[in-house]
């Protein structure tokens, strides 16, 4: 596994980035002195930008354009959903943008988010909310190691003390 100075599969990335949409507007981003931890190769990432990470080394700064296809996906279906709010667990915090998981009716579990809550409705779609969006990453590598055996074995790297980071 990567004991090498560039990134390859194995490696746990130390990253700073900033995420924008294509018009320039701010998505999200690792907090100041706080960059974002990932493991090359297990889907950490959205695939173009780990594909664009691919071979760098510690300081390298990318600018990376990342279509939907290659992001979140598409938009796809009807669009947000109406559901009561009473479908959902009395004491469940609903806000815009959680996501939760449901089962059909072949015991299939989807993936689903809040778009927005309407007096007793709450819109749900099973778009991701960063489906249909162009991805521009500003990114500087700040660091890499190879991982333990359990981090390949979980598919995430573990923080300092082999603290788990489950996100
Ligand atoms: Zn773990």
């Amino acid at each position: 596994m990567g004991n090498s100075d560039t990134i390859v599969a194995g490696q746990v990335v130390g990253l700073r980035y900033t995420l924008r949409d294509a018009a320039g507007v701010w998505i999200d981003g690792s907090e100041d002195g706080e960059p974002l931890d990932y493991l090359h190769g297990a889907e950490n990432l959205v695939p173009g930008l780990e594909k664009a990470l691919l071979g760098h080394k510690v300081g390298d700064k990318l600018n990376v354009t990342v279509p939907p296809e290659d992001a979140y996906g598409l938009r796809e279906g009807p669009g947000p959903q109406p559901v009561p709010r009473e479908a959902f667990p009395g004491d469940a915090e609903i806000e815009e943008g959680m996501p939760f998981t449901v089962e059909n009716e072949d015991g299939e579990e989807i993936d689903l988010w809040v778009v927005r809550v309407e007096d007793d409705q709450v819109f749900v779609d099973a778009n991701h909310p960063l489906a249909g969006t162009t991805l521009c990453f500003d990114v500087e590598v700040m660091s890499i190691r190879a991982a333990t055996a359990e981090e390949q074995m979980h598919g995430h790297p573990h923080g300092p003390d082999g603290h788990h980071h489950h996100n």
